[in-house]
């Protein structure tokens, strides 16, 4: 366990975030909780508008110093048919998830760079963006955006002994996969070489690894976790 723990799970009043943040808590870690609209986080902004993520995380920094660790974990899917696809569900993701990647982390890295803190950063992608979905062309342009966007950084950041990594889940238990309507269930599933929906807890699972002490020499990479589909 590094000395600074302070670890920000971005979406974490539910689902994945959830578990993550519950995870690293029992781990030890100062878990920092986010969220835009649930009442039951520390910090709230909408990841999407880069002003007020820039000015609460900037506040944050300036209040408790820089983190250790940074999930970016918080996303929306708003599915169509490419056909249909309506020009906000289009901007509505993008503008969450991929550019929710430079408006969380630019306030973030300097500062831990700064401090010479060998940390963490750690991206939920999605195999919808290593494989890509039908019904989720904007959902898998933004994961895959952040898998590109998370080896480039990687780069970066490699010398200064700070991981970047992307997980990227299957279909996991959530409120997001209540959209699958009930008759596509059993044909998702068949998807599935393990045929069956992954839980929360097993990404963060994978978090907690990437996270730790022992994946210091991880960097640059999509962890799939997803029951065998890719
Ligand atoms: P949920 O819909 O259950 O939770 C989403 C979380 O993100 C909530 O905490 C929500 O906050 C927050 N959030 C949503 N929009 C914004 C925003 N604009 N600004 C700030 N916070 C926001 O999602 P999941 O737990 O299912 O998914 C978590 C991540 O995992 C997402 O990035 C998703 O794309 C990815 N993923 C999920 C899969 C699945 O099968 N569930 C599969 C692959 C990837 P609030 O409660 O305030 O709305």
């Amino acid at each position: 366990m590094p000395a600074n723990k302070r670890v920000l799970v971005t979406g974490s009043s539910r689902g994945i975030g959830k578990a993550i943040a519950d995870r690293l808590k029992e781990e030890g870690y100062e878990v920092v909780t986010h969220a835009v609209k649930s009442p039951d986080a520390d910090l709230h902004f909408d990841i999407a508008n880069r002003e007020e993520a820039k000015r609460v995380l900037e506040e944050e920094v300036e209040k408790n110093g820089p983190f250790f660790g940074i999930v970016l974990n918080a996303g929306v899917n708003a599915d169509n048919a490419f056909p249909a696809m309506e020009d906000h569900e289009w901007d509505r993701v993008i503008d969450t998830d991929l550019d929710g990647f430079y408006n969380v982390l630019k306030p973030l890295v300097m500062p831990m760079v700064s401090a010479r803190i060998r940390g963490r950063i750690i991206a939920i992608s999605s195999v919808s963006g290593v494989v890509g979905n039908r019904g989720q062309v904007n959902y898998s342009a933004a994961k895959a955006g952040m898998i590109g966007a998370v080896k480039a950084l990687s780069v970066e950041l490699a010398r200064r002994g700070i991981t970047v990594n992307a997980v990227a889940p299957g279909v996991i238990e959530t409120e997001m996969i209540d959209s699958i309507i009930p008759e596509a269930i059993d044909e998702v599933k068949k998807a599935i070489p393990m045929r069956r929906f992954g839980k929360a807890e097993e990404i963060a699972a994978t978090v907690s690894f990437l996270m730790s002490e022992g994946a210091a020499y991880i960097t640059r990479q999509v962890i799939n976790v997803n029951g065998g589909m890719v």
